[in-house]
Order: structure tokens, then sequence, then C-alpha cells
């Protein structure tokens, strides 16, 4: 049985004194709760703060985004060392955002996950389609090739703290969210990837989060597929309340 994790994509809001009121009307609400792992993802600059906030929790910190290179003369980039030196215990990588806005490959894909395998961080890559690749039936061909890559050159020894979050593309910050049977056949095509690439014993403990309008309302319908190892949020993410619902589904 693999425990699920719910992690909060913070994206580009809040400041470090916004991230601190969150964490004090947040931890109450979580304070006994055990069932599922929780991460939460601000910016760079709040995580120092989101780290100390949640010290005496069980609530893990990451970054949204990482450096494929160790150190060195790239402005505006920071490293997988770095997060894990200000206690960060996750990464988001190739986040569709990323991905539609910013050019990232799944070449860089690829090397901003070996690079945070090698710091020692828990990678959360996201694959997904867009609209128009669903409407053409290419979602297989699409997460095939978005996983083949992300996966190449990755044993299956580094890669047991790997963590997938299948996100449509459609479905992010839409109101749309993709039907339990959607979501599973995705996550049996991606575990398939998974298992051509590092075997079926790392295949089989893979985590494999959904995301794409996760909300109160409809978490416990998604968490109740088994296919389902936890949910990536966004927008309901964004106030404790809402994002302590979803946690609670
Ligand atoms: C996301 O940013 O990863 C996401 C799923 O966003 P939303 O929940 O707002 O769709």
């Amino acid at each position: 049985m693999r425990k699920k994790l719910i992690a909060a994509n913070w994206k580009m809001y809040k400041t470090p004194p916004d991230a601190h009121a969150y964490i004090a009307a947040f931890l109450p609400l979580v304070r006994d709760h055990q069932r599922d792992d929780i991460v939460l993802c601000p910016t760079f600059v709040c995580i120092p703060t989101v780290v100390e906030a949640l010290r005496d929790s069980r609530i893990g910190a990451g970054g949204q985004d990482v450096s494929w290179e160790k150190e060195g003369p790239y402005t505006g980039e920071v490293s997988a060392h770095m997060l894990r030196s200000v206690g960060c215990s996750h990464v988001i990588i190739g986040h569709s955002e990323r991905r539609q806005l910013f050019g990232e490959t799944d070449d860089a894909v690829n090397r901003k996950l070996k690079m945070s395998l090698k710091a020692g961080l828990q990678p959360i890559v996201c694959v997904g389609e867009v609209l128009e690749e669903r409407e053409a039936g290419l979602t297989e061909d699409v997460l095939r090739r978005q996983c083949g890559i992300a996966f190449r050159d990755i044993s299956g020894l580094e890669a047991a703290p790997l963590i997938v979050a299948y996100e449509p593309v459609w479905a992010i910050g839409t109101g749309k969210t993709a039907t339990p049977e959607m979501a599973a056949d995705a996550h049996s095509v991606i575990r398939a990837e998974a298992a051509r690439a590092f075997g079926d014993q790392v295949a089989e403990t893979l985590r494999i989060l959904y995301g794409g309008s996760v909300k109160p309302e409809n978490a416990a319908a998604l968490m109740s597929q088994p296919e389902i190892d936890g949910a990536l949020v966004g927008g309901a993410s964004l106030d404790p309340h809402s994002f302590a619902r979803i946690v609670k589904y």
C-alpha cells in the first residue's frame, strides 16, 4: 500500500509574512493528521520561512524548480544542493507552466531530475498532455515520451525517491478535472514506463499523484482511486482552510 502524498504548489504567490501566517493557520488544522504525507512548495524566497515554521511538524518543504547544474555562473538559478541546505525535502520538476511558458524541454527535465536525485531530494516530476493532444488521441504517446526522456540514464536504485505527478495541462487552473478513469489510464501508462526504465519493484512503489483543479469538493473521489497516490494542488492550496480540507479528504 503506497502512502499518499498531498503537495501544495503555491506558484508565484505569497511573501514570507504571508507564508508565516498561512502556516500558523494551517498547522492546527492538520496537527493530528497522520494518514498522508504533506509537502508545501513555496517560492524560493519563502523557503527559509516555511522550513522554520514547519520545524516541529511532520510536513515537508519543497522547491518549485531547480537547476541541472551543480554550481557556477548561472544567474538566477538555484541548485539542488542549495535547496537541501535550506531544508527542502522535495522539488517539483517539469511543471507544465515551466514547460509551456519558459521553454523547459524533456531533456532539461531529465537533467534536473538526475541532479536532484544526486543531491538527495525527492523530485516530483510533472507530466501531462495539452487539450489538443488529448483530442487527437495522443495522450499515451505524450506520456511515454515525457517519461521515457525524463527517466533516461537513471538506475532503479537511484530512482527510489522519485514521485511523478500526472497533470493534464487542460485541467490546471481551469476548474476542469480528469475523470478518475482518465487519471487511472494515464497512471498505468506512467507506471509501465517506470517499470521499463527502473524495473517492476521500483514501479510498484512509485507514487503517482494527480494534479489539475483538485479542490475540497472533488478530493475524496479522486483520492479514493487505488491508482492515485496523492495530489499536487495549485489554486486550492493557497488558502490554509481549503488545503486542510483536501488533506483530510
Ligand atoms: C498545479 O499548479 O500543479 C495545479 C495542479 O494547479 P491547480 O490545482 O490550480 O489546477
